[in-house]
C-alpha cells in the first residue's frame, strides 16, 4: 500500500490546526498549494531520439518572504508528492525561523538510466521551463533526492546564460567553485546530529555509547552517521537501497564512506555481519535515524520498531497510522521538518552570502547552523509540553501560527 504523501500532509495539518484559533478561509487556503506548475519537454537523447519528460514546481506559501525547496529526480515523482514537499518545506523554514516560503520541484526520471550529457539536458530545459517561477528574489531551488551540486551548477548557468551576468543566488547547493557554501553539504546531516543529541539529552540517555542505527547512507545519512559518531554514539548499522552492515561493537563510519565510495554500497563492508533494510528498522537501539525516503515505516512494521528516538532525516518516512502507532507506544519523534531542517538553513546562509557577495567561514556556518537547530528543537519541545502534544504536531502549530500571523498582518490583496 503507498500512502498518498500530499493526503498525509493534509491530516498533518489539520491534527495541527485544530489547536489555532486561525481563520477557517485561511486555514481553507493553507491546506492547498499557491500555485502549481507542470512542464512536459522534449530532451534530445545519446541516440538522437527525441524523449518527453515531465516536471514540476510547487508552490506552496510565500507569505513569509521566497519560496525555497530542493528538486527531485525519482521515477516515482507525482504531483501530489511534490505539494506535499512543498507544504513541508513551509513548514520546515517557518519553524525554524527562516524568512522562506515553501517549494519542491522535480521531474520524473530515472537519473541512473541516463548519461551525464541526458541529464544535463534534462536539467538545463527543465530549469528554462520553470524560470517562469525561479528567480533569486521569487523561488531557490535546491538540491534533494537524485540531484546535487553538478544539477545546480548546470541551473545557476542555463539562469545566468539566459540574463547575461552571473545569478548565483538562483540556486543553493551549489559547488563552492560557484559560490556555493562551506558546509552545505554535510548540513542536513548535522541538523540531524544536533537535533539527536538534543533528544537524547531530553531523555537522559548519555551520547557515549548510545546505539544508533542509519537507514540510508547518502547525502543525509552519511554525514548525520559520521558527525553522530563522533560525538561519541555507536553506529551500529547502517543500509542503503542494496542492503545494510551491522556491528553491535560500532561501524567506523569515515571508513564505511570510503567503502562506499569505492564500491557504490555499504554491503561488503570488511569485519560487519550483512544485514537487511527489514531487519535493521527493527533493531534494539536508543535511536532509529530514517534518512532514505517516505513512507518507509507504516502499520506494517511500526509494532516491531524497537527504538526510542526516531530522527526523521527524510521527509515524511512514517505514514500517519505508524507515526499514530509509535507516539502511543511513547518513542520519542524528532520531525522531519525540524530535523532535517539543517539543509535548507544552510541554504539561506548560501542564498545571503551569495547576494552580499560576502562569505563566511566554515566555524561561522556550523555554529550558526547550531543555534538554529538548538533554538527549534526547544521551541518544538516546550510548545509540546505545554499543549500536551506529539513533537509533530506540534512543530506544525507553531509553523502555521508563524504563517497565518504573517498571512493575517500582510492581509488579504486587494
Ligand atoms: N531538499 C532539502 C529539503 O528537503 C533542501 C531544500 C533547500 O535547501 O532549499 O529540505
Amino acid at each position: 500500500m503507498t500512502t498518498n504523501l500530499y493526503a498525509a500532509a493534509v491530516q498533518q495539518f489539520d491534527k495541527a490546526a485544530r489547536y489555532l484559533d486561525i481563520d477557517p478561509g485561511l486555514a481553507a487556503y493553507l491546506r492547498l498549494p499557491k500555485r502549481e506548475l507542470t512542464v512536459n519537454f522534449p530532451v534530445e537523447m545519446d541516440d538522437g531520439s527525441v524523449r518527453v519528460f515531465t516536471g514540476y514546481r510547487v508552490h506552496h506559501s510565500a507569505a513569509l518572504g521566497p519560496t525555497k525547496g530542493g528538486l527531485r529526480y525519482h521515477p516515482s515523482v507525482s504531483l501530489d508528492d511534490t505539494r506535499a514537499l512543498a507544504m513541508w518545506m513551509t513548514w520546515k523554514c517557518a519553524v525554524l525561523g527562516i524568512p522562506y516560503g515553501g517549494a519542491k520541484g522535480g521531474v520524473v526520471c530515472a537519473p541512473h538510466e541516463l548519461s551525464v550529457r541526458e541529464l544535463e539536458n534534462l536539467t538545463r530545459r527543465y530549469a528554462t521551463e520553470i524560470s517562469v517561477l525561479m528567480n533569486p528574489q521569487g523561488d531557490i531551488p535546491a538540491p534533494d533526492v537524485g540531484t546535487g551540486e553538478r544539477e545546480m551548477a548546470w541551473i545557476m548557468d542555463t539562469y545566468s546564460m539566459h540574463h547575461g551576468y552571473s545569478v548565483p543566488a538562483v540556486v543553493t547547493g551549489k559547488p563552492l567553485a560557484i559560490g556555493g557554501s562551506l558546509g552545505r553539504r554535510e548540513a542536513t546531516g548535522r541538523g540531524v546530529m544536533l537535533t539527536t543529541l538534543e533528544a537524547l539529552k531530553r531523555k537522559r540517555i548519555t551520547i557515549k555509547g548510545a546505539r544508533i542505527a542509519v537507514q540510508g547512507f547518502g547525502k543525509v545519512g552519511a554525514p548525520a552517521a559520521y558527525l553522530t559518531q563522533e560525538r561519541g554514539a555507536r553506529i551500529v548499522a547502517v543500509s542503503d537501497a542494496q542492503g545494510g552492515v551491522y556491528h553491535p561493537g560500532g561501524l567506523a563510519c569515515r571508513e564505511l564512506v570510503r567503502h562506499a565510495d569505492q564500491h557504490g554500497t555499504v554491503c561488503g563492508y570488511p569485519g560487519a555481519e550483512p544485514i537487511s533494510n527489514a531487519d535493521l528498522l527493527q533493531l534494539e537501539c536508543d535511536v532509529l535515524m530514517l534518512c532514505a525516503l517516505e513512507n518507509q515505516i507504516t502499520a506494517a512494521n511500526a509494532p516491531s520498531v524497537r527504538a526510542r528516538i526516531i530522527a526523521e532525516g527524510a521527509n515524511g518516512p512514517l505514514t500517519p497510522e505508524a507515526d499514530e502507532f509509535l507516539i502511543k507506544k511513547g518513542v520519542f519523534i524528532i520531525p522531519d521538518v525540524l530535523c532535517n531542517g539543517g539543509g535548507v538553513s544552510v541554504s539561506y546562509f548560501e542564498w545571503v552570502q551569495g547576494l552580499q557577495s560576502f562569505f563566511w567561514t566554515e566555524d561561522e556556518i556550523n555554529e550558526r547552523l547550531r543555534q538554529i537547530m538548538v533554538r527549534g528543537f526547544h521551541q518544538v519541545s516546550r510548545l509540546a509540553h505545554k499543549k500536551r502534544v506529539d513533537n509533530r504536531t506540534a512543530s506544525q502549530i507553531l509553523a502555521i501560527e508563524r504563517v497565518a500571523a504573517a498571512m493575517t498582518q500582510r492581509g488579504i490583496y486587494p
